[in-house]
């Protein structure tokens, strides 16, 4: 499972990438754990194998700068910073294009996508080789540190993870920064292996944030959850007058308005690579809510739940 840097690993990388598997490779920052961006079951693959208790967005790998324009809408602060750091452990947040192809799992439902283009020679041959964007959060279970070695992954993921290139450690081995450009003042949402004094010079003041969801937010910031605009109710046992129905598993509470089923055969992943869009999809107006059926809190359910009771609120 484990492969050195070859040709012939590169290879197969790429076919496990095309038909949705998961796949280790290094960059400069960490060790990441990669699939195809614009495959939600792919996406889903990511969350489950980490085992992580709710769907954060992840960050998006690209080749280039041009490869990153064709997915998100650039504005002059961005296209400084990207020529000054690109490829390099800089990561900027920017609005969605409306064509944009990776799957609104990969970014957590938001209109933004966290987007680098990183300086790993392995890595950009692995790029090059997918030719899809990667979505790629640490290798690692959540709630452990950042792997920097091959041999992290596979103590944390195992066979949770179908290949791992091994290119040695990794040079940096600290996270990239993170840098929200959808915001007036540019804002700082994780410091890492650029500094923002640095950054600073390049585009002038970045403000920082606190990472505390629960704080108001600045006049100006976006939310970085996802929620629908009309109520949501968790558990549904019937429908109230007017609801559009998110259903999960056989069953149905009636006839809706509207209604979208996450996975008719009762199949979390499934539920959670099609929860995003069907949110989406049943968040109109006309409707006075969505009521949305129980789903059970095993496997990625949990990540779910968490996701539709902040939606909820
Ligand atoms: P990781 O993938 O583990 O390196 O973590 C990615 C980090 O990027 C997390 O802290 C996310 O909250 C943040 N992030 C990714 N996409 C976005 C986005 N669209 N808006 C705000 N933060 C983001
Ligand atoms: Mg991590």
């Amino acid at each position: 499972m484990t492969e050195p840097p070859t040709e012939t690993a590169l290879q197969k990388a790429a076919e496990h990438i095309q038909a949705g598997r998961l796949v280790a490779f290094p960059t400069e920052t960490v060790y990441g754990l990669g699939a195809d961006a614009t495959n939600a079951e792919a996406v889903a693959a990511i969350f489950s194998a980490k085992e992580r208790p709710s769907f954060n967005p992840l960050i998006i790998h690209v080749a280039s700068a041009e490869a990153a324009e064709r997915l998100v809408v650039f504005d002059d602060r961005a296209t400084v910073l990207a020529e000054a750091n690109w490829p390099g452990a800089l990561t900027l947040v920017l609005p969605r294009r409306e064509d944009c192809p990776v799957s609104r799992l990969a970014g957590a439902g938001l209109d933004t996508l966290a987007l680098r283009v990183p300086a790993h020679v392995l890595a950009q041959q692995f790029l090059d080789a997918v030719g899809v964007p990667i979505a790629a959060p640490s290798a690692n279970r959540s709630g452990t540190v950042s792997p920097t070695t091959a041999d992290h992954v596979r103590e944390s993921l195992g066979n949770g993870v179908d290949m791992i290139i091994d290119d040695g450690p990794c040079q940096i081995g600290l996270e990239s920064t993170i840098v929200d450009l959808t915001t007036d003042t540019p804002t700082l949402l994780r410091a890492g292996g650029v500094t923002v004094e640095l950054l600073e010079r390049q585009i002038g003041e970045i403000q920082s944030t606190t990472d505390d969801d629960t704080a108001p937010k600045a006049p100006g910031m976006l939310s970085r959850h996802y929620a629908t605009s009309i109520p949501l109710r968790m558990d549904a046992m019937e429908l109230r007058d007017g609801e559009a129905m998110l259903a999960f598993g056989g069953r149905t509470l009636g006839p809706a308005p509207a209604s979208c089923n996450l996975s008719r055969g009762g199949d979390v992943k499934e539920a959670a690579a099609n929860l995003f869009d069907m949110m989406r999809q049943l968040d109109k107006p006309e409707y006075s809510g969505i009521a949305v059926m129980e789903i059970p809190e095993t496997g990625l359910g949990r990540a779910i739940n968490d996701r539709l009771r902040r939606a909820s609120r």
